[in-house]
């Protein structure tokens, strides 16, 4: 068969009595078999690094990191720009395991960052671009900081799917992707991977997931396998397709701006231009002000696209933004509502 094995397991048999314990023999199914493996190479042929560890959902790859680096009385940098539950998860999980979190404007420069370092900072925690307002870092400026300062650096990077940006020749530690979104790549999925740059990252990772517990079912492997068999092709045409439709846009007179990077007049294009090689089929729009009953039965009169979270699947979707963007470092001013198209 050219495909690895579906294996449902728990249980593994060992032969000798020898086996069962501190050898590094596989004693049990948690961690996965055969078409575990062959993903996480799969993974690791795109984007490089040591090792990944698959977990069960692309949130799960983000909070993962700070699980492994941090202890109680440390401090974390995060983009202003993150996502959401990451967010979420900062402000409420973390702090209450008593580590500290300051966000910094997503566009920081070097220098102010290294203001925002402390002793304790343990993690520098990085999103680019920003999947609900599109800024864009200076990644490998904010990571020569970190490495300097003896912290390490984590970039959530599923808008690229490891594609159109390389991490680990940033300078970043740890690459995360949403799996759930391009790879799998049929609205059928949730899961998550952890990319580690070094093999000493890779065992902290792997420990932390070992000690929380998760495991990943061969099924879903299996499917985010064989979505990934046509990223790259589907990807050309999310961007090729998004790139017309955001161009279109950008010429509506209810628009006021559109932030796609790869469009000329986005902001931050010029560092997408240095640092990414394509883009995504996911990007936003800021609409000139409009009652909520206008935008309400603009979104629910679409033929094509569906009012509905996640992307990367095989459907257009679209949602209104607003209720998400939380920030503290920077304010978000925008004419009117932001969407976000995928
Ligand atoms: C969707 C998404 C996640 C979380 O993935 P899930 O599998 O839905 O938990 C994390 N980061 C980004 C940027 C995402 O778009």
């Amino acid at each position: 068969a050219v495909n690895p094995p579906v294996q449902r397991v728990s249980t593994l048999l060992l032969s000798k009595v020898s086996e069962l314990y501190g050898t590094e023999i596989q004693t049990y199914g948690l961690e996965g078999m055969a078409v575990h493996r062959t993903l996480e190479q799969a993974l690791m042929e795109i984007e490089g690094g040591a090792a990944v560890q698959l977990v069960p959902s692309g949130l799960a790859a983000c909070t993962l990191p700070f699980f492994a680096l941090c202890k109680s009385g440390d401090h974390v940098l995060v983009s202003d720009s993150v996502y959401g539950p990451t967010r979420r998860f900062c402000d409420r999980l973390l702090k209450n395991m008593g580590v500290e979190t300051t966000y910094f404007a997503p566009r920081i420069e070097a220098a102010a960052l290294a203001d925002l370092i402390r002793a304790n900072t343990k993690l520098l925690f990085l999103e680019s671009p920003g999947s609900l307002t599109f800024e864009i870092h200076d990644t490998k400026a904010l990571t020569d900081v970190a490495r300097a300062r003896g912290l390490k650096s984590a970039i959530d990077n599923t808008w690229s799917a490891g594609v159109f940006f390389k991490p680990f020749e940033h300078g970043v530690d740890i690459s995360i992707q949403a799996l759930t979104k391009y790879q799998a790549g049929h609205a059928d999925v949730l899961m998550g991977a952890i990319l580690s740059a070094d093999k000493a990252i890779a065992a902290q990772i792997k420990q932390t997931s070992k000690d929380i517990g998760f495991g990943v079912s061969p099924d879903e492997a299996y499917l985010a396998l064989r979505g990934l068999r046509t990223m790259h092709i589907r990807l050309k045409q999310h961007d090729a397709t998004a790139r017309e439709v955001a161009a279109w846009l950008a010429t509506r007179p209810e628009v006021a701006q559109v932030l796609h990077p790869a469009l000329p007049n986005s902001p931050d294009h010029a560092l997408w231009k240095r640092d990414f090689t394509g883009a995504a089929g996911l990007f936003g729009v800021v609409l000139k002000p409009c009652s909520e009953a206008q935008l309400a039965a603009m979104l629910e009169g679409y033929k094509h696209f569906g009012l509905g979270f996640s992307w990367g699947g095989y459907e257009s979707l679209v949602i209104p933004c607003d209720p998400q963007v939380k920030r503290s470092a920077t304010t978000w001013t925008a004419e009117g509502p932001l969407l976000r198209y995928s």
